[in-house]
């Protein structure tokens, strides 16, 4: 296989520094696109090889395509990373220092949270303890906002999560910053926020959401695949993405 950038590869790229982020589908059929454009050859699976070439060339300049779960559904996302700036100082064209120090606020209560969640009350009141400059409530806010709408950050009725995007450019950071706290999913062995736990206390391992569903689907008696004890918790539907028919 050619390691060569040729135009397909550049208008993929192109594609995705608009975007950011784009799921696995997206990214087949845009794949595809750019071949068909440009007359190369198409291998429908050969979509990682072709990210690949593209990230070899990315390497001098500190960026990657690097590809993650989404903790919601499950789906495969690629996501254009800055490999250069490990922590949220990669903000700071856009956010004043306050507003990072927020950001890293709401970031060590998700990480230090059961359930990957933060409240909208926890994270106001984390805006008082700002070192550099307090945010008042509205600016808080607006602050919070402007981090759901650059995909930074999810909102679900108050409670704020972790974005794919974030987990995928900020996990050198997030290891690195709470080694201690961050767990492991036993399934994929990803980073896990958003997840079930194993009630065993001498166990306690964590499995996300959507792995759940995958794992324990057509088991007649869930058992945690690390202690064997009975799986609590309610068993998520698997969640079936586009390519798939809904029944
Ligand atoms: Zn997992
Ligand atoms: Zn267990």
């Amino acid at each position: 296989m050619s390691r060569q950038m040729g135009d397909s590869h550049r208008r993929f790229l192109q594609t995705m520094m608009g975007s950011g982020i784009i799921d696995q589908q997206g990214a087949k059929t845009l794949y595809q696109y750019c071949c068909e454009t440009h007359n190369t050859q198409h291998a429908p699976d050969k979509l990682d090889d072709f990210i690949e070439t593209i990230n070899s060339k990315l390497q001098p300049m500190f960026m990657q395509i690097r590809k993650g779960m989404s903790e919601d559904n499950g789906q495969q996302y690629y996501a254009l990373v800055n490999m250069a700036e490990t922590d949220v100082t990669r903000m700071s064209s856009d956010y004043a220092d306050n507003e990072l120090e927020l950001f890293g606020k709401t970031i060590e209560l998700i990480v230090g949270s059961e359930n990957g969640k933060a409240s909208s009350t926890d994270i106001l009141n984390s805006a008082d303890m700002l070192t550099i400059k307090k945010l008042k409530k509205s600016e808080t806010e607006h602050v919070l906002n402007r981090l759901v709408h650059d995909k930074w950050l999810n909102e679900k009725r108050g409670e704020y999560t972790l974005s794919t995007r974030c987990i995928i450019e900020m996990e050198p950071y997030i290891r690195t910053m709470y080694q201690d706290q961050v767990k492991m999913c036993h399934i994929c062995r990803n980073m896990a926020f958003q997840c079930q736990i194993c009630e065993n206390p001498s166990c306690g391992i964590k499995i996300h959401n959507p792995c759940v569903a995958r794992y324990f689907k057509g088991r007649s008696e869930p058992r945690c695949p690390a202690c064997d004890d009975f799986w609590p918790h309610e068993i998520p539907e698997v969640r079936h993405t586009r390519s798939q028919s809904r029944r």
